[in-house]
């Protein structure tokens, strides 16, 4: 088996035992006494841990895959570090994932039976026991991928997680996926001529179909948000999303793009990025709250604030929102960054000032089929509502926390409404602000 990748540098730690042996024959061959002395004493603490990290075999507690187009994946859980070595394979493509230290327990045995038929990148996932002390797991894979490994500390619910994500080589780009996937969407020639023409008389002039990118909260390892009889906030903001999604593509002058259309994580910055890159006209974050009184209730929108949030609540809330990275698991090496400081100076003022009045929009609509938690439009830190050039709110649909709200979420009927609602701010925003020409700072990727 030809060995095509490389291994990570933190898979050899200052951990790894053969190491700390190595270290124990060179210095005790060592000179003076005391430093003899102490080096036996280092020697003995260095074999205790060596002797214990090899009795003590780490446990996988749980396993999961989350396939999805844009990437697949794979997740092992456990009560402690997991050392590992990746590398790839070819000819057929495959990936090797080998744990170091690590039983061979019912949760890694039965992870062959979660690859889903569907799955775009795994098409077999096969765990062995390789040699004394090392599971491996063989990935074979339907085409060559782009892996990345990494570990996330434990939080909330979550205990030590070893995550692999496997990528296409190539990502789909979310602007030609929209225009192959959009009948509606003009060609560069139609647009032009649309926009020479004269408006007809008595109609508000619309330069171009509007972008408006909806966003499904949370998502795979990030439930978000639990109601007391189980429903989670993932589910309830995803089929909310794909409501309005069905929405917004039947009106002639707007399309949708959804920045998850499954079950799987996004990490914050990438929504945003998602936004950016289709150059959306308008950002929607769907979510639904949760309060440690059952009692709270009622539906809230938010913009976002440069500096303080308007309210303790509304703090306590964007932190909780913020927090999704942690959950979800982001690759932070790997972060995108473009958000440079002078471009949101720029135009994040303007744009925060278009996003209280299309949070204004919404809330004054979806007043009419829920109880308001706020009457105005609340404003925080809100880590998804940061592009500086597309006016973005957060819609917090309501409690799922409160049972009798968490009922409601999951009612068709109120879906529907919500999602009415939701649409019928946007249509009332975009009357009185047409999309217009993109700006030059809006095609910059
Ligand atoms: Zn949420």
């Amino acid at each position: 088996m030809a060995r095509a990748g490389r291994r990570p540098d933190h898979a050899a730690g200052p951990r790894d035992p053969s190491a700390l042996r190595r270290g124990i024959t060179h210095g005790s061959a060592g000179g003076a006494l005391e430093a003899r002395r102490s080096l036996a004493g280092n020697c003995l603490v260095a074999l205790a841990f060596f002797l214990i990290a090899a009795g003590a075999q780490a446990q996988i507690v749980s396993t999961r895959i989350w396939p999805a187009k844009e990437y697949t994946r794979v997740t092992l859980e456990s009560k402690a570090e997991i050392k590992f070595t990746l590398f790839a394979v070819k000819n057929p493509e495959r990936l090797v994932l080998d744990l170091e230290g690590v039983e061979l327990g019912p949760a890694l045995a039965e992870l062959d039976g979660k690859v889903a038929t569907g799955d775009p990148y795994i098409d077999k996932l096969r765990v062995g026991r390789n040699r004394p002390g090392v599971v491996r797991l063989v990935l074979d894979l339907k085409a060559e991928v782009k892996p990345q490994v990494f570990a996330l500390k434990p939080i909330a619910e979550y205990g030590h997680r070893l995550v692999l994500d496997i990528y296409p080589v190539v990502p789909p780009d979310p602007l030609a996926a929209l225009i192959e996937a959009d009948g509606k969407a003009p060609k560069r020639d139609d647009r032009a001529e649309k926009e020479a023409a004269p408006p007809p008389p008595d109609k508000p002039k619309v330069a171009r179909m509007a972008t408006i990118v909806i966003d499904a909260g949370h998502g795979g390892e990030d439930p978000g948000a639990r109601g007391r009889h189980g429903s989670r906030e993932k589910d309830v903001t995803l089929t909310i999303a794909k409501r309005l999604k069905l929405l917004v593509d039947a009106e002639p002058e707007m399309r949708a793009v959804l920045t998850r259309d499954a079950d799987f994580y996004v990490p914050l910055q990438t929504r945003v990025d998602k936004a950016r890159r289709v150059k959306a006209d308008l950002f929607v974050s769907v979510h639904a709250d949760a309060f440690i009184k059952a009692n709270a209730r009622g539906s809230s929108v938010f913009a976002l604030s440069e500096r303080r949030a308007t309210s303790e609540a509304a703090r306590w809330l964007a932190k909780k929102e913020n927090e999704a990275d942690l959950i979800g698991g982001v690759n932070i090496d790997v972060k995108d960054r473009y958000l440079a400081q002078t471009l949101l100076d720029l135009s994040q003022t303007a744009t925060i000032d278009h996003s209280l009045r299309l949070g204004n929009a919404v809330l004054g609509e979806i007043g009419q089929v829920n109880t308001l938690h706020k009457a105005q439009v609340e404003q925080a830190s809100f880590a998804v509502l940061k592009s500086p050039d597309v006016p973005s709110i957060l819609v917090e649909t309501a409690f799922i926390s409160n049972p009798e709200e968490e009922k409601r979420l999951n009612d068709d009927a109120y879906q529907d409404q919500l999602a009415r609602a939701i649409l019928a701010g946007i249509k009332h925003y975009l009357a009185k602000n047409p999309p217009r020409p993109q700006l030059p700072l809006a095609l910059t990727n």
